[in-house]
């Protein structure tokens, strides 16, 4: 027979008179330590270093899911959404990705459905692209009404508002977009096709983001967050090639 004995210390002050205290929320167990009175995991999972934390940054990035992480890294899925708020949280304010805009630029707009923690959740992704660029000028996500698509227009930097705008012929688009440089089109015209040809490459890119799997408490902040960083990027990778 072989036996191992394992003697765990209280992590917080290394005294041995600790007990069992359930488990946390992730199935953990927890220990309460009955000399300093800490609660604490009992056996923590590692702490990655930096260069591990890009490596299953990039993962993610792939299209990995968040379980698929866990099993692959071994590592909470909480981490990695912690990790992925603070990289949004350091990212430039969208604005500050794009390149100047110039006189004759064209903003080609649409909004692409999709939705958070189940089908019935809906939430529209409005999204203005500049032709020239491709840059997405602005993003807002919500539902589809007027007020949504005002917020989407509010969030067009000063210098792109003056541009040329196509739409389909949704109606708050004319109700908010100012006359004199909205145009309503038909899908036929090609006047959208490079904003509908990225919505493409999104759907590529962040069809896993929107699945009931990663159901998180504040999904909403959280579709926001990755939405952001997508973009962000995207927009900052074409500002160093142009
Ligand atoms: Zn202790």
């Amino acid at each position: 027979m072989i036996q191992v004995t394992i003697t765990y210390h209280c992590r917080v002050c290394g005294s041995t008179n600790i007990v069992r205290n359930g488990t946390n929320k992730c199935g953990n167990q927890q220990y309460h330590c009955k000399d300093c009175g800490a609660y604490r995991v009992l056996e923590p999972k590692r702490v990655h270093t930096e260069d591990e934390k890009e490596t299953i940054m990039r993962t993610y990035k792939e299209r990995a899911s968040m379980r698929g992480l866990e099993r692959i890294f071994n590592i909470a899925r909480q981490a990695v959404a912690r990790w992925i708020r603070d990289i949004v949280r350091a990212l430039p304010n969208l604005k500050d990705t794009l390149l100047p805009a110039r006189a004759d630029d064209v903003l080609e707009l649409n909004e692409l459905w999709s939705f958070v923690l189940k089908k019935s959740r809906k939430r529209w992704l409005w999204t203005a692209i500049c032709r020239r660029t491709r840059q997405i000028v602005a993003f807002v996500i919500g539902d589809r009404s007027e007020k949504t698509c005002r917020r989407l227009w509010n969030k067009i930097p000063d210098e792109y508002k003056k541009c040329l705008t196509f739409s389909d012929f949704w109606e708050a688009y004319q109700k908010v977009f100012p006359k004199g440089t909205h145009h309503c089109v038909g899908k036929e015209s090609g006047e959208t096709a490079h904003m509908e040809r990225w919505y493409n490459t999104l759907r590529q890119r962040l069809a896993r983001f929107v699945r009931k799997t990663l159901s998180f408490s504040k999904s909403d902040a959280f579709h926001h967050m990755v939405t952001k960083w997508y973009i962000a990027e995207y927009n900052l990778a074409i500002s160093l090639t142009m």
